[in-house]
């Protein structure tokens, strides 16, 4: 089972895709905020991380240059709705931290799903 840290302050979107991704067959460790989820990711057998961009504290942007400084192989999808941050596209912002994919809210857990599982393959077979 492939194991999946997500990350989201809001706890019905949190609660929804941790349920379809385990739905897919995913192992998921959710967390509230990014010092929790960089937390899981440092503890290990994490393959990939989903992450909000829009959160209180550490937002997505600052967690996916941590996660990628310390993992650069680990794929990361960043997930948004509309929101901005200066100015600028969050999901923008999140490709030039270092995100492998983006998803912009609200999505299918199942689109998720396919997304997760090509990074996935793409890693396993390079
Ligand atoms: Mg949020």
């Amino acid at each position: 089972m492939r194991h999946i840290c997500l990350i989201d302050d809001d706890i019905f979107v949190r609660d929804a895709i941790a349920l379809g991704l385990g739905d897919a067959g995913f192992h998921v460790a959710a967390a509230p905020g990014a010092a929790a989820g960089l937390d899981i990711v440092k503890g290990g057998g994490v393959e990939a991380v989903v992450t909000d961009m829009s959160m209180p504290g550490t937002d997505g942007a600052q967690l996916i240059t941590q996660v990628h400084a310390l993992f650069p192989d680990l794929p990361i999808v960043a997930i948004s709705g509309s929101s901005v941050i200066e100015g600028r596209d969050a999901l923008e912002i999140a490709r030039e931290r270092g995100a492998h994919a983006v998803m912009t809210k609200p999505f299918r857990a199942s689109a998720l799903a396919v997304v997760l599982n090509e990074l996935l393959n793409a890693r396993a077979n390079a």
